[in-house]
C-alpha cells in the first residue's frame, strides 16, 4: 500500500512514517516544514514540500504518487495557542483538511486516518474516557478536529469515504531515530528533560490545587511508537469497516509530579520545580479507556510504563540535545 502522510516531518507523523515503512508499505510525506524537520523524514519516503492550502501542488502530488490512503497529521496542535489565535485553528486546520479531502475525492482516494484528540472530552462524565463519552471540544483546536470528524461523517455517507478518527491522549517518548522537537516547546516531558540537560533552570508546575491525589493534573501518556502502530491497524481495519473512532492511551494516569519524579530517577538530575498558577484550559484528569481498540483491532502497547516512555525520550534527547537542527 502507498500512504500519503501529511505532516510526516512532524513528531507523530514522522514516527508513523517510520512505522509504515517498517511494515513494508510505501510512504509519501507532504509537509510544509513550517513546524516539521526535513531531517525527521524517513529516507525511504518520497518527500513533497508544500502547504495544504496549495491545491495545485496537492493535485500534482496525488497525480504523481497515486496514494491508496491518507494519514493526516499536518495541523496546528496547541490548545493554549488556539485560545489566543482561534482563527488560525478554526480557519487553517479546517480549510486545509477540506482541501485535502476534496483533492482525495477528485483522485478517487477515499481511505483516511485522522489524527484527532482527547481535547474533544472537555467535560467527561466517566473516567477513564471511552468512545461513548459525549464530545465537548475544549478549545478552538479541539473544535477544529471535531469539525473534521463531522466532515468525514458526511463524506462517508455522500462519497463513500472510509475513515478512522484516533483521539490521542498524551503522545510521548521517542524511537531510536526520531523524537519530539517543537519550537517553542510546551509539552511536559520534553520540558522536564530540558531541565535535566541543563538547558532550563527549573520546571513550572501549572497548578497543584486540582482535585487529584497530589493536586497536579493527571494525564495518560502513550508511547509514540504504540500510537503509530495503531494508525496502521486502523487503516487495515478499513477493509472491513466503513468508519471507526478510538481513544488512544495506556489507560493509566500519572500526575505532573509523578512525571517529574520518574524523570529524576531516570536522569539522575534533581530537576528543580516550582508551582505556579494553573494554565488556562487544562482539565484536572484525562485518562483513556482504550479497551475498544484493544478488543476490536488487537492493539496492545509495547511500552506501557511511564518509565519506558520517559527513558526512550531521555535517550533521544541525549543524542539530540538541540533537536534535529543540532544547533
Ligand atoms: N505542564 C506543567 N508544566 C509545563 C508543561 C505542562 O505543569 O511546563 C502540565 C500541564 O498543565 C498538563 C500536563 O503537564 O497538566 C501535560 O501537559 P502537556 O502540555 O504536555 O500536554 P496536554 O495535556 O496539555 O496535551
Amino acid at each position: 500500500m502507498k500512504i500519503l502522510v501529511t505532516g510526516g516531518a512532524g513528531y507523530i507523523g514522522s514516527i508513523a512514517t517510520e512505522c509504515i515503512i517498517k511494515a513494508g508499505h510505501d510512504a509519501v510525506v507532504y509537509d510544509s516544514l513550517y513546524m516539521g524537520h526535513r531531517e525527521a523524514v524517513h529516507p525511504d519516503a518520497a518527500f513533497v514540500e508544500g502547504d495544504l492550502c496549495d491545491r495545485a501542488l496537492l493535485n500534482d502530488c496525488f497525480q504523481q504518487h497515486q496514494p491508496d490512503a491518507v494519514m493526516h497529521f499536518a495541523s496546528h496542535t496547541q490548545v493554549g495557542e488556539s485560545m489566543e489565535q482561534p482563527f488560525l485553528y478554526l480557519g487553517e486546520n479546517v480549510k486545509n483538511a477540506l482541501n485535502l479531502l476534496e483533492v482525495m475525492d477528485q483522485h478517487n482516494v477515499r481511505r483516511f486516518i485522522l489524527s484527532s484528540t482527547a481535547n474533544l472530552f472537555d467535560d467527561p462524565e466517566t473516567i477513564p474516557i471511552n468512545e461513548q463519552e459525549r464530545l465537548v471540544p475544549g478549545s478552538p483546536y479541539g473544535e477544529s478536529k471535531f469539525i473534521i470528524e463531522r466532515f468525514l461523517h458526511w463524506l462517508r455517507i455522500t462519497k463513500g469515504f472510509r475513515y478512522a478518527c484516533l483521539r490521542y491522549f498524551n503522545a510521548a517518548g521517542a524511537t531510536a531515530q526520531r523524537g519530539e522537537d517543537h519550537t517553542p516547546e510546551s509539552h511536559l516531558i520534553p520540558l522536564v528533560l530540558q531541565v535535566a540537560l541543563g538547558q532550563r533552570d527549573s520546571l513550572k508546575i501549572f497548578g497543584d490545587d486540582y482535585d487529584t491525589p497530589d493536586g497536579t493534573c493527571v494525564r495518560d501518556y502513550i508511547h509514540i511508537a504504540d500510537l503509530a502502530k495503531a494508525h496502521l491497524l486502523a487503516l487495515e481495519s478499513l477493509e472491513n469497516t466503513e468508519c471507526c473512532h478510538y481513544n488512544l492511551g495506556n489507560g493509566a494516569g500519572f500526575s505532573v509530579k509523578q512525571v517529574i519524579d520518574t524523570a529524576r530517577e531516570i536522569t539522575g538530575h534533581a530537576i528543580p520545580a516550582e508551582t505556579v498558577a494553573r494554565r488556562a484550559g487544562d482539565p484536572a484528569t484525562l485518562v483513556a479507556d482504550s479497551s475498544k481498540i484493544r478488543t476490536e483491532l488487537g492493539w496492545q502497547p509495547d511500552y506501557p510504563s511511564l518509565e519506558s516512555i520517559i527513558q526512550s525520550a531521555w535517550d533521544w534527547h541525549n543524542q539530540h540535545p538541540h533537536g534535529y537542527s543540532g544547533k
